[in-house]
């Protein structure tokens, strides 16, 4: 069944073809190859497609997909099952903004030995920074507390009063005054107050013993109503202030209470952000740089001083909105806010879409009449293709010719594993470079220059968009692939586990968004990058190792039948991430050769490509900063 003609078709494939499923399922169940290609590089499953056998080419995706059989490369690990790494911005829940604060609270009123709601003034006065906060108590603890609106604590007065006596001047009276009442009736519990037990001082003077309060206290607390807490007599309206609550009710509880005021937090918190998304209720924390640290700390010093000011930070608040923490609009790193709204200024005064029509170059209203509207003639027969994935390796039904859809170049010259590389993305500026050192420029050619700047703003809109363009095409497989899949699982499995199985697809429609989207701003932010100099050499390498990267996860995923087992997925979409986090990791360090770089010691860039490649690639300027790199490995 295996034998090979010379249009390699199987018996698989001529079975498949004709519409003969049971023969199909028999050749499966008796191990027929798969993922084996006729000379048209089609399997099986793509001839049933393509005869209309839609059921055939369904069961012999899902046998593909979930496969166990196809050899598993080195560096894959057969057991992933999810692809999400760990992201540099993540969201939090209400949940987890109560367990961060707590955790600095607690900490901090460990630290300085002071009540809980005297650490959270003393933090909420400081930016919620327990180093700000440390820095302010050790100059004078004292000052620190009258600043935050709260009595030093008596800890404070014991530690001066331990270095020198003579302070004890300063000793002020802070524990409450104890004095005996008898005969006053309780009004919840109607009992007499104990005469041995402190009174509960509220200022409209209704007295209640402690264990009612107490009992009245922890229901308002558990009921989650921690603010307003009013004096249980009945119609009165005054608060209950807060030192009180916490003198009577246990330390767990007022944990409890803490937890509840996060609006607070937040809102003064210079590191914590509500999702501006409306209805939205989750926040985002701005954690580590590098993103390695797993570890919840709303503590992050002067962090925003470290950010290059040509770049800005997507957070993602994990309901599915990104947004720019700086600007809290639309996400669009690594472009800066300010290039990002420069970018648009500048599609509103070229008119790109609008370009057509006059008689311009003629080149560039070609390219961009192709972009907008998404059908080009096939650069070797001619016949006109429509683009409707969002992968740009397009192969022309009529004369099969594979070819990149952003250059028009055969796309066996886009993969560094055929001898050629990745290169669409780079914009070449050395005859623009050797016209701006000439001082004469007569009018012809400054208008030749008006040409070349209109080329090089033709060559990233055309990329930006194009990649604007694929996102929408393939936003849709959010949906779609998860059904399908769902059917699928379905049939090769127990229902129960099919929702875990196909989660996969999932992750990768989302990271293959997610690298969309960078890909699409880091055009822009390649426009206004200066030309000379390492810094543009080195984010072209890196944006078209993420280019890539998505391109063949694209490949995988954005077609009418999978035809890759899941763990090949898997590790595409784990590879489109990590590529991801290093272009943007690398921007947000400046694009500096990467040993120079302060705080980078866990993290390094990995190159897949060899010496003389990368050479070849990035030209001489960026040879030492690669030296650099290797004299430290
Ligand atoms: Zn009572
Ligand atoms: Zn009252
Ligand atoms: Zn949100
Ligand atoms: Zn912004
Ligand atoms: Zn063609
Ligand atoms: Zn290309």
């Amino acid at each position: 069944m295996g034998l090979l003609r010379k249009d390699k078709n199987t018996g698989l494939h001529y079975a498949a073809s004709s519409g003969l499923k049971r023969c199909v399922e028999f050749l499966v169940n008796n191990g027929a190859p798969l993922f084996i290609e006729n000379v048209d590089n089609e399997t099986p499953c793509d001839c049933a497609e393509r005869a209309g056998f839609s059921d055939i080419a369904l069961y012999l995706e899902s046998k593909m997909v979930f496969s166990n059989d196809m050899a598993v490369d080195e560096n894959e690990d057969a057991a992933i099952v999810s692809i999400d790494l760990q992201e540099e911005y993540s969201g939090l829940k209400a949940q987890d903004l109560q367990e961060a604060k707590d955790q600095l609270l607690v900490e901090t009123s460990d630290m300085l030995r002071v009540p809980l709601f005297t650490a959270e003034a003393l933090l909420r006065n400081h930016e919620w920074s327990r180093e700000m906060l440390l820095e302010a108590w050790m100059r004078d603890a004292i000052v620190c507390c009258e600043k935050s609106g709260v009595n030093p604590p008596s800890s404070v007065f014991e530690d001066l009063m331990a270095q020198s006596s003579e302070d004890s001047d300063t000793l002020r009276s802070v524990t409450p005054r104890h004095h005996g009442q008898s005969d006053i009736l309780c009004d919840i519990c109607a009992n007499y107050i104990p005469s041995d037990e402190t009174a509960v001082p509220m200022s409209c003077e209704h007295r209640f013993c402690r264990a009612c309060w107490e009992g009245y206290l922890n229901v308002k607390i558990q009921e989650g109503e921690a603010h307003n807490i009013t004096c249980p007599a009945y119609d009165c309206i005054k608060l209950v202030p807060v030192e009180l609550i916490e003198e009577i009710v246990s330390r767990d509880m007022a944990r409890r209470y803490l937890q509840f005021d996060i609006q607070a937090f937040v809102d003064s918190n210079p590191n914590i952000k509500w999702c501006p998304s409306p209805g939205c209720i989750r926040a985002v924390k701005l954690p580590d740089m590098d993103g390695a640290s797993g570890v919840m700390s709303p503590v992050q010093p002067s962090i925003a001083s470290k950010l290059p000011g040509d770049t800005s930070r997507s957070v993602d608040c994990g309901s599915g909105h990104y947004f720019c923490w700086d600007c809290l609009g639309e996400a669009h790193a690594p472009a800066s806010c300010e290039n990002w709204s420069k970018w648009f200024q500048k599609i509103s005064e070229i008119c790109p879409e609008a370009l057509c029509d006059t008689s311009g170059a003629v080149e560039t209203s070609a390219n961009i009449l192709w972009l907008v509207t998404n059908a080009k003639p096939c650069p070797n027969c001619k016949s006109p293709i429509q683009k409707n994935e969002g992968c740009n390796h397009m192969k022309c039904s009529k004369c099969k010719h594979d070819f990149c859809w952003v250059c028009l170049e055969q796309w066996k010259k886009h993969s560094s594993a055929t001898g050629g590389y990745f290169r669409c993305n780079r914009y070449d500026v050395s005859k623009k470079v050797d016209e701006q050192t000439e001082v004469q420029k007569t009018e012809a050619e400054q208008k030749h220059m008006a040409n070349k700047e209109m080329h090089k703003f033709v060559h990233y809109y055309t990329r930006f968009k194009n990649h604007d363009n694929s996102f929408k095409l393939e936003e849709p497989l959010l949906t779609t692939a998860k059904e399908k899949m769902l059917i699928l699982a379905n049939a090769v499995s127990d229902p129960a586990t099919a929702d875990i199985e196909t989660k996969f697809i999932e992750d990768a429609v989302h990271q293959l968004l997610k690298a969309r989207r960078v890909l699409k701003c880091s055009y822009v932010y390649g426009y206004y990058i200066e030309e000379v100099g390492i810094r543009k050499p080195i984010f072209e390498f890196m944006q078209t190792e993420l280019e890539e990267a998505t391109e063949n996860l694209s490949q995988m995923i954005n077609r009418p039948y999978l035809r890759t087992p899941r763990n090949k997925i898997i590790g595409q979409a784990q590879l489109v991430t990590r590529k991801r986090h290093d272009l943007i990791g690398a921007i947000a360090r400046g694009l500096v050769p990467v040993d120079l770089s302060p705080g980078n010691s866990r993290k390094k860039y990995s190159f897949d490509v060899d010496f003389s490649q990368l050479e070849i690639l990035l030209g001489n300027t960026a040879l030492m900063w690669i030296e650099v790199r290797m004299r430290s490995t």
